[in-house]
């Protein structure tokens, strides 16, 4: 029966070592793998480093290094769990893996680049667990979340699910920008409000059911109408916008303005009983004006103070808009750009329609010029381009 040396032994003639100064050319083209523990890993790794503690390698790294003839650097605190680490590694079908002599200890002692990991904290980890369990997400997603910023579009019908589901999911900064105050007639459906709410500024009801839901949070309120004036200043610095306007004017002007930034927005609208969903990615996808180079007539387009909605459909399509705006942030799957997805409430039904970028769009096509962020009326012209670079003032 063999001790601990001779397996040892018996393990590093089966794999290959290398020592960190080898390692260290190998930055940036090889995957780097910390194999310790997490209270090891939270002290200092190796930038970039794919993190996986011995006991959790074989079930976690076909979901974290899916491929198996990518070089990959295996690294522990000073070479050992590495070296049985390298030997499973090969065993699993991984063709180019080697063992760091020496591991983290040595690397950091000769003054290799190291970074201190951000790790989440004990209650994090508890609150995010089901979304770590997801390897697709992990802990680097979480953190990711909690680094994005979200701006919310109106703290309504298609707000109230979407901001509840960014707060609890942990997206660390949500902008509300919404200049209403809260009505009985809103309870219906604005999930984010309610009865000792009445009369409230909703940007400050919106901000209390959230940091009660996830003090995690940052809540930024804007409570204000989004105008000419001010859009540019507002939505620079986010990641997604979450579009739940319920006036053509603030939608174009929004496209308008998200073009210019390039800042995708999530579009979510809802009348009676049926909802949309779709992205624009400034110029991935096609852009509002690209779908809608301009707005129905008055008498087909009633605002959403004159049409009725069943209450539970922004609940729907709201909730759809987080999900799209959770996969943008953390580039998961495949969101909705070029896709709108239909849903009719009656028939409890979805469908997805390709939506094409118009070439001729006046905001995104070819020939666009200069995007002009003015002032729009409710016929919402494209003021974005006029070939002699003026507006269309009315
Ligand atoms: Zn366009």
């Amino acid at each position: 029966m063999p001790g601990f040396r001779e397996l040892l032994a018996k393990v590093k003639k089966n794999i290959r070592e290398v020592d960190p100064a080898e390692a260290e050319t190998r930055l940036g083209d090889a995957t780097f793998l910390d194999v310790r523990e997490l209270d090891e890993f939270e002290q200092g790794t190796v930038p970039g480093a794919v993190f996986i503690p011995r006991g959790h390698l074989e079930s976690q790294i076909e979901g974290k290094v899916p491929q198996k003839d990518k070089p990959v650097v295996v690294y522990c605190a000073g070479g050992t769990r590495s070296a049985f680490a390298a030997e499973t590694l090969g065993e699993l079908g991984y063709t180019d893996v080697v063992s760091m002599a020496g591991g983290f200890g040595r690397w950091k002692n000769e003054d290799r680049p190291w970074i201190t990991p951000a790790v989440l904290d004990p209650e994090q980890r508890n609150r995010y667990h089901r979304h770590i369990l997801l390897p697709e997400i992990g802990e680097a997603g979480q953190q990711k979340l909690l680094g994005s910023k979200v701006l919310l579009i109106g703290a309504g019908g298609l707000g109230s699910p979407a901001a509840l589901y960014l707060a609890a999911a942990g997206v660390g900064t949500i902008g509300i920008i919404d200049m209403d105050v809260v009505d009985q007639s809103n309870l219906q459906r604005q999930i984010l409000h309610n009865v000792d709410r009445i009369g409230e500024r909703k940007v400050d009801s919106a901000k209390k059911t959230l940091t009660q839901l996830n003090p995690d949070v940052d809540v930024v309120t804007y409570d204000v109408r989004l105008g000419a004036d001010n859009i540019l200043e507002i939505i620079d610095g986010y990641d997604v916008i979450v579009d739940g306007a319920d006036n053509f004017p603030t939608r174009y002007l929004l496209n308008d303005a998200s073009l210019l930034k390039r800042i995708p927005v999530v579009h979510g609208s809802i009348f009676r009983f049926e909802g949309y969903v779709t992205v624009f990615k400034p110029y991935e996808g096609p852009c509002y004006r690209c779908m809608l180079p301009e707005p129905p007539p008055a008498e087909l387009a009633p605002n959403c103070a004159e049409a009725g909605v069943l209450g539970v459909l922004p609940g729907i399509i709201g909730s759809l808009q987080a999900l799209e705006a959770i996969k943008v942030v953390l580039d998961l799957g495949d969101p909705l750009v070029g896709r709108m997805l239909a849903y009719d409430a009656l028939e409890q039904s979805f469908r997805t329609f390709n939506v094409r970028r118009d070439p001729q769009c006046p905001a995104c096509g070819e020939n666009a010029g200069e995007i002009v962020i003015a002032e729009y009326d409710d016929l919402c012209l494209p003021h974005a381009t006029l070939a002699d670079g003026s507006t269309t003032d009315h």
